[in-house]
Parts: C-alpha cells; sequence; structure tokens
C-alpha cells in the first residue's frame, strides 16, 4: 500500500470538494482501514533517521509542533511540492538564497 498520493483517499478528498461529506468520510475510512491492516506490523515511515520516535506518529507530531521549526518528515514531500510551484514565480532563484542546516 501506498500512503501518500493514495488514490482512495484522493477520492476522499474529491468527495469532500464537492460537498459530499458523507461520502467523503465512507471513503476516508475505507483508506485509514487498508492502512490500519496493512501497518499493523510493517513500518510505515519514511523518515531515514535514526530515532527513538520512528513511527510513533503521536510523539513525533508533538515534538514537531512544540519546537515548531519544521514539520515531521513524512510531510516533506508533500509540502516540497507546493513550495516548488511557488518557487517557479522567482524561477527558483530562492534556491541561491537558501543554506540548509548541517543536519538535512
Ligand atoms: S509523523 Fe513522524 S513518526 Fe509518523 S510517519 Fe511522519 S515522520 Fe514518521
Amino acid at each position: 500500500m501506498i500512503i501518500d498520493g493514495n488514490k482512495i483517499e484522493k477520492a476522499a478528498m474529491q468527495e469532500f470538494h464537492k460537498g459530499n461529506r458523507q461520502e467523503g468520510l465512507r471513503i476516508q475510512e475505507e483508506f485509514a482501514s487498508k492502512f490500519r491492516e496493512e501497518f499493523k506490523s510493517k513500518d510505515h515511515c519514511p523518515c531515514q533517521k535514526a530515532c527513538r520516535y520512528h513511527g510513533n506518529c503521536k510523539e513525533c507530531v508533538a515534538i514537531h509542533r512544540a519546537h515548531e521549526e519544521h514539520v515531521p518528515n513524512c510531510m516533506r514531500n508533500m509540502i516540497n511540492k507546493r513550495i516548488g510551484l511557488l518557487s517557479e514565480l522567482t524561477e527558483h532563484t530562492i534556491a541561491n538564497k537558501i543554506i540548509p542546516p548541517k543536519e538535512v
């Protein structure tokens, strides 16, 4: 099962956008139940850093909310896609001003 860009969850969002909340919730639960089943024992966390909170989303998200410096690793591709689109507006010249922190 692929989580990121999942077709079932995308279909759920389409229903929400059309105003069909009940159908959106039904489809969303289909995604969630498949997720629950498939990842009972499998690792669902794409983060490659050695971390004691690996796969523990509740604590990982709480930590990131608490420090407010950046989002959990699993959310970065999604956000970078949108930043990439915005960055086109300046022909990605923002890249000349960015110095990633050492730990990245
Ligand atoms: S929230 Fe944290 S623990 Fe959960 S998948 Fe994302 S990076 Fe991994």
